[in-house]
């Protein structure tokens, strides 16, 4: 018996755990899933709630219902790699033999004020708290911080819900600097169309109750203030000693499995994961096939296969502009923008059926399949 636990329910953990669940239940793998919530979280929805729309709800007992899969719900506290022990609300204790850490990350609260003052997308919750407030508002002012794909995402849709707030996007260089010029140029137009007011070369440098301040000390009023400029590993990894970047993502080889502590593996947003064009960044499209990576690096290890580098190739970036719109702007492996893009009903169509959902990615994995498409992104660079 191989006691396999798995640490966070998002979307890499959940991949994870069923992967190795179906690989190894017949080889006397034990499998637990340590989850904070009852519910699974879709992050990548998470500007949807704020802007007040209501999820579809997956319970994570139904989502792994039938894989064997032991569900404990608690909130992980502290790891002990040396005991091999993971301790779970503080108290309980729970021992792995090999565990894969997939907590995700949570907002860097560096800048002064964003603790106490800014709504940021760490759970549910906190997008729920954002929705309630934006809903208090008749009129005035919601600044979203920081313009990387999720300001825009955001940006959009609260200024497509709330036609009656003024959406201010502030950002350090150009919204969305990573697509390609078209695609660009069409996110400057759905902005403009939507009556956001674009702020680049905005360096915020504290968020007060009621504004936000920027470097050369001007103070941009706002009701509500939103932060996504800026993510980081939880502190339990590297206080447990393991090796994390500066961002406080657990170090991996190319099996994903921690440099300082081989026994533990990281996926997902968690994970410094090297490729050959740098440092993997904290997507769905990548995270899954870490996930299912580390599952079968788990599983090849235990049966005595050879175990393979993880060798991962981006496609997309996709972003939606609303309810109404999105672009999708297509990738080299190494995420820089070739081409092609896709706009309009086109766009939203690509987004909802190849990046929006997990669930039918989970179901193909109970059955012992891996989709066609995440065996080509783990190919994407041959
Ligand atoms: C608004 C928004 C839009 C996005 N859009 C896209 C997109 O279009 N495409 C894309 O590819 N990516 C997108 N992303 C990024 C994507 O959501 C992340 O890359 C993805 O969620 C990473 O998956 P993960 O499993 O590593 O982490 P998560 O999904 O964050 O899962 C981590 C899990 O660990 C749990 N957890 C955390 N701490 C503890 C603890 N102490 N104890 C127990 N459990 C804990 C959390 O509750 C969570 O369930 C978006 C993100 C945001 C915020």
């Amino acid at each position: 018996m191989t006691n396999i636990l798995i640490l966070g329910a998002g979307y890499t953990g959940i991949a994870a755990a069923i992967r190795v669940a179906t690989r190894t239940r017949r080889h006397g793998g034990k499998v637990t899933l340590v989850s904070a919530a009852p519910r699974f979280t879709e992050r990548l929805r998470l500007h949807q709630t704020a802007a007040g729309e209501r999820l579809d709800d997956h319970a994570i007992a139904d989502i792994i219902s039938g894989t064997g899969i032991d569900l404990v719900l608690g909130r992980v506290t502290a790891l002990d790699p040396a005991r091999h022990e993971v301790i779970v609300d503080g108290g309980r204790v729970i021992g792995y033999d090999k565990l894969i850490y997939a907590l995700g990350t949570v907002t860097d609260l560096s800048t002064p004020g964003v603790a106490e003052h800014a709504y940021v997308y760490d759970d549910h919750d906190q997008a729920v708290r954002l929705a309630h407030r934006l809903g208090e508002l008749d009129r005035g002012t919601v600044v979203v911080a920081g313009g990387g794909l999720t300001g825009v995402e955001s940006a959009t849709e609260l200024a497509e819900a709330h036609p009656n707030l003024r959406v201010v996007l502030l950002s350090r260089g150009r919204p969305g600097s990573m697509m390609g010029d078209k695609a660009r140029a069409y996110v400057d137009k759905a902005m403009a169309r939507l009556g956001i007011q674009v702020r680049c070369g905005a360096d915020v440098v504290k968020v007060l109750p009621d504004a936000v301040e920027l470097s050369d000390g001007e103070l941009v009023d706002s009701d509500a203030t939103l932060w996504t400029a800026g993510t980081r590993g939880l502190p339990l990894a590297a206080e447990a000693g393991l090796t994390v970047d500066g961002q406080d993502r657990i170090v991996v080889d190319s099996a994903l499995r921690s440099v300082s502590h081989p026994d533990v593996y990281a996926v997902g947003d968690a994970a410094a994961v090297r490729q050959p064009y740098g440092v993997m960044h904290g997507t769905c499209q990548g995270g899954i096939p870490t996930g299912l990576h580390a599952a079968d690096a788990l599983a090849d290890g235990l049966l005595g296969r050879r175990v393979k580098a993880l060798r991962f190739g981006y496609v997309h970036q996709p972003l939606s502009l609303g309810r109404e719109d999105a672009v999708i702007q297509f990738t080299h492996p190494d995420d820089t923008p070739r081409r092609w893009y896709l706009t309009g009903r086109w766009a939203i169509a690509y987004k909802e059926t190849v990046s929006s959902s997990p669930m039918p990615t989970y179901r193909l994995l109970k059955r012992g399949l891996v989709p066609v498409g995440l065996f080509r992104l783990t190919a994407g660079l041959k």
